[in-house]
């Protein structure tokens, strides 16, 4: 068994996009990103407050404007079409769960497609589904790369993705069949979960359930790459959606949480936008 640690890979990814920032910023591009956080959700607050940290690592000035939860929706469109309109602003990001109170797809679709850093805006995902993914939902992204990272040969593997939400286990099962995998898909009305993940070469879990995805429920010698994060209420621990240690004896290759997953989505935020950014450039 073999743990996929992403430290090294970050550390390594940030100065290529530190380097890639001080080249756009030569040529006279300033990368300026703008959060839009809505009401007081403690976790929303930490994930935008974390993102500022890496773009101030990286040289791009993030933006990060706090709404109060009493904002409505046509507020939040106003404000997002005035970005979309600002030239100086490359990329937007609103911050997820938005309250009850406001329209997601209304204001998800007001983002300029360009400038959607998330991948969430539906052309985005439409070009995703035609292949042709532009602007990629971010973690499943994280999670590809680390594929590659640990040299994981996706052709004709069966990968199996617990989870179908819109950010992470749709765009995820199609960035794996792009990669030539048979790919199936569980969710919470899939009987005998366990059925299916003992088939699994390639196990990706998404499901937002502490360590549900226990050793008897992987093949012996499959990838395994835990994207879930769950915070313990009572001891604040972070924990994925495997059982990290039993299974860690039975798997090849297993990401761990924290260290695996999420540090590199943050940076796939950032990357994307340099990639926008340069080819904007050469177009
Ligand atoms: P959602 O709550 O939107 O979706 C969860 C999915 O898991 C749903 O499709 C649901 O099925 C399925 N599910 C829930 N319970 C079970 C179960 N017992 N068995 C099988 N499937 C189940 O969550 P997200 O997709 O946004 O996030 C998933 C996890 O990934 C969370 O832990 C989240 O914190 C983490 N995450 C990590 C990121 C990172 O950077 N590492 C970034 C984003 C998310 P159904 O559709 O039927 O309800």
């Amino acid at each position: 068994m073999k743990v996929l640690r992403s430290k090294e890979y970050v550390v390594h990814l940030k100065e290529d996009l530190k380097a890639r920032v001080l080249q756009l910023k030569q040529r006279g591009v300033y990368p300026n990103v703008v959060v839009l956080l809505v009401g007081e959700d403690a976790a929303s607050k930490a994930y935008a407050k974390m993102k500022g940290k890496i773009a101030d690592q990286l040289g791009i000035s993030y933006q990060l404007e706090e709404m109060p939860a009493t904002v409505t929706t046509e507020e939040m469109i106003a404000k997002i079409h005035a970005l979309n309109a600002d030239e100086n602003v490359h990329g937007v990001m609103v911050e997820m769960p938005l309250p009850k109170s406001l329209n997601e797809e209304e204001i998800i679709q007001s983002l300029d497609p360009q400038k959607d850093m998330d991948g969430i805006h539906p052309m985005n995902m439409g070009y995703l589904l035609k292949g042709q993914g532009h602007t990629l939902p971010n973690t499943p992204l994280a999670a590809m790369a680390l594929l590659e990272l640990g040299k994981v040969d996706l052709e004709g593997k069966i990968a199996l993705v617990v989870g179908r939400s819109n950010i992470v286990g749709k765009p995820l099962a199609q960035l794996l069949l792009g990669k030539n995998a048979t790919v199936m898909m569980c969710h919470s009305r899939t009987p005998h979960l366990e059925e299916w993940t003992r088939q699994a070469d390639v196990l990706c879990v998404a499901c937002g359930q502490s360590r549900l995805i226990k050793a008897d429920m992987v093949k012996e010698g499959a990838v395994v790459i835990d994207i879930g994060m769950n915070y313990d209420d009572e001891t604040g621990k972070l924990t994925g959606d495997v059982d990290f240690e039993k299974v860690a004896e039975k798997a090849s290759l297993i990401t761990p949480v924290p260290g695996g997953v999420g540090p590199v989505t943050t940076v796939m935020i950032f990357k994307q936008l340099l990639d926008r950014l340069e080819a904007k450039e050469k177009a």
